[in-house]
């Protein structure tokens, strides 16, 4: 199906969500049974997902296989089977209130928010509202537009999904630019400001211009990087490429990188499919036309890309379309693990393997790395020591600098998925686990 070009230069595109989930899978797979858990699992996790995604990215002849379709359609072994029988029978039964009353307390069991968001990195001034904005490495300021607090479509692995079930819940955003200012103002170390959300290409130009112009001011000279983290090119790429709103995201772009700026557009990049249509390949030369620079970033997750070939082939593409690799995530341990989680020594050999296929201008991503409540903790390998088998560990980045860069050992735990699984190898690797043994 092909849509009509007009739809093509809107900003935001037509999306099924709600109750058209039931009928989009069986229309497209002939699936009832699939069409119906499917249905069972979105009362508890988002779902949103783009006539792009569903007419141009998805194999539906390999659904549910198609990788993209596991990226982005809800499946029943995402909760736990006695989660899924709660809910299941609700919705029989048919009962808004009492399928309500169950999604809730099963989302509340989900972690809704990992690494303590919520509660350490949101930065505390008197006189600053400072919700919408995490400020956890001193040279770094991540801000979360509340129009951007939303995606083109979801991943079903986004560790911001409790946000999107609740639009109303939107602690983590900022209502406008000036808060974000006058917290540049006060914070003259701060170097690189990423917006991100959700997906700040949802807004519209002029907004996500009220947050971009007043870093060109001479008060915020301080701020030389701009990265804008965005799934756009993937899930909407004609937000960059037809219509007015394409051009002036586009003219944006280039008065940032015209007055000095170094900006850096973060892909979120998951397959190679995502990669190999045209409209995504023009909307990558664009991005790359505005002299911003392209890096990527996604984490390794089951029934998506847990493949070192899948990785391979992804950082060739990028390397092809002028993307740097840059992070190689873990996946957190929220919402549907059960489905996409992997063990880090699984997520590691992932790596490794992938890194042995391609050349050295596409092994410049780093990974596997789990963000956590510390710091961002890369895995560099497994060793054999004389005490037994570890894990070779570093912070790339920390909460005290004073850890980035230096190696350490965790005991070898073939079954962890995180870093709350970790035990320090030996006394002195104590102190990279906040002292604890
Ligand atoms: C990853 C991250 C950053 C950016 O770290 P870089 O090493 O500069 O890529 C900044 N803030 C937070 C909270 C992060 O998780
Ligand atoms: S694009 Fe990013 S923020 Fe949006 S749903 Fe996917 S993982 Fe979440």
């Amino acid at each position: 199906m092909t849509l009509a070009l007009d739809s093509h230069t809107a900003l935001n595109p037509r999306s099924v969500s709600g109750d058209r989930l039931r009928k989009l899978v069986v229309e497209r797979t002939g699936d009832p049974v699939l069409a119906h858990e499917a249905h069972v699992v979105s009362q508890v996790l988002p779902f949103k997902v783009s006539s792009y995604v569903v007419d141009e990215l998805i194999d539906w002849d390999r659904a549910p296989d198609d990788p993209i379709y596991r990226l982005t359609f809800p499946h029943r072994d995402m909760l736990e089977p006695e989660h899924f029988a709660v809910i299941e029978q609700a919705v029989v039964q048919g009962d808004r209130a009492g399928i309500r009353k169950a999604a809730d307390a099963v989302r509340g069991s989900l972690n809704p928010h990992p690494g303590d968001q919520m509660s350490m990195n949101v930065p505390q001034h008197d006189d600053i509202d400072g919700s919408g904005m995490q400020h956890k490495y001193a040279e770094t300021l991540l801000v979360f537009p509340r129009q951007g607090q939303t995606c083109h479509s979801y991943c079903g692995y986004c560790f911001r999904w409790a946000q999107f079930v609740d639009q109303a819940d939107l602690r983590m955003a900022v209502s406008g630019p000036e808060a974000m200012t006058r917290y540049l103002d006060r914070h003259p170390m701060i170097t690189d400001v990423l917006l991100t959300g959700g997906d700040p290409l949802v807004m519209r130009t002029d907004l996500l211009a009220s947050y971009l112009e007043p870093l060109l001011e001479p008060e915020r000279e301080h701020v030389d990087t701009v990265r804008i983290g965005t799934k756009a090119v993937s899930f909407w790429p004609y937000r960059l490429l037809a219509g007015p709103e394409a051009d002036s995201v586009l003219r944006l772009l280039e008065r940032l990188t015209a007055a000095g700026k170094h900006v850096a557009v973060m892909l979120h990049l998951s397959h190679v499919a995502e990669l190999q249509t045209d409209v995504a390949k023009a909307a990558l030369a664009r991005l790359a036309s505005t002299g911003a620079v392209l890096r990527a970033q996604a984490p390794v997750v089951r029934h998506v890309n847990d493949d070192p070939r899948a990785w391979a082939d992804l950082w060739q593409a990028q390397v092809r379309h002028n993307v740097v690799p840059y992070y190689m995530f873990v996946e957190r341990d929220t919402g549907a693990r059960p489905y996409y989680g992997l063990p880090l020594a699984r997520a590691y050999d992932i790596y490794r393997e992938a890194l042995q296929q391609v050349s050295g201008l596409g092994r410049t991503a780093r990974g596997p790395v789990m963000s956590a409540s510390p710091g961002k903790v890369v895995i560099d390998g497994v060793v054999e020591l004389d005490g037994g088998r570890a894990f070779a560990l570093r912070y790339l980045q920390a909460r005290n600098p004073q850890m980035v860069g230096r190696p350490f050992f965790a005991v070898y735990d073939e079954q962890a998925q995180w870093w709350d699984e970790l035990r320090p190898y030996g006394p002195r690797d104590r102190e990279f686990f906040g002292g604890l043994s």
